[in-house]
């Protein structure tokens, strides 16, 4: 069983029903098991900021599956919820990005773990922490990477008032 952790993403629409679609359909995924689902957090869009505000949690999962495998799975989740890819960094239903996969190092075209922008993205390692605490990343405790993060547009959502 390898432990594995996600970040998730939606910015169009029914963002928590996208979000609650997508760890659905991964713990129904043959060999997986989600494990931890972190709290839903607002943050404003990165990169292109002219789009609608992203709801993003972080989960854990167990699995058997190989990393390649899995990302193949995420990514046909991205497409049955409706994700188009139209540009780089642009508005989705739904983003699922692989962060960490037990303690693999991978570096092929397709796939990069550790995901290279996770260490910087607040949006990304405040609901970590929610779910891993205690977790380290390339021999960093994630609560001291935090601690050099902007991390005031990061926003904890009570999931019950949200679309
Ligand atoms: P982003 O997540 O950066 O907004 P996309 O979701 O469109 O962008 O992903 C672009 C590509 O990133 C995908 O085609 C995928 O193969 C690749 N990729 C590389 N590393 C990872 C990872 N750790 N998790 C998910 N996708 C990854
Ligand atoms: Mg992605």
């Amino acid at each position: 069983m390898t432990k594995v952790y996600l970040s998730l993403g939606s910015n169009i629409g029914k963002r928590k029903f996208y979000l609650e679609e997508a760890i659905r359909l991964l713990n129904g995924l043959p060999n997986v098991n989600v494990t931890k689902v972190s709290s839903y957090y607002e943050t404003p869009a990165w990169g292109n900021t002219d789009q609608n505000d992203f709801l993003n949690l972080c989960c854990e999962l167990e699995t058997n599956l190989q990393a390649q495998d899995l990302l193949n799975h995420c990514q046909s989740i991205e497409k049955k919820l409706g994700r188009v890819r139209h540009e780089h960094w642009g508005p989705r239903t739904i983003d699922i990005d692989i962060l960490l996969f037990g303690d693999a190092l991978i570096n092929e075209d397709n796939l990069k773990v550790p995901h290279p922008y996770m260490l910087e993205r607040a949006f990304v390692m405040v609901p970590l922490l929610d779910i891993a605490p205690n977790l380290s990343v390339s021999g960093k405790p994630i609560s001291e990477i935090i601690k050099s993060l902007d991390c005031s547009d990061i926003q904890k959502i009570d999931v019950a008032s949200v679309r």
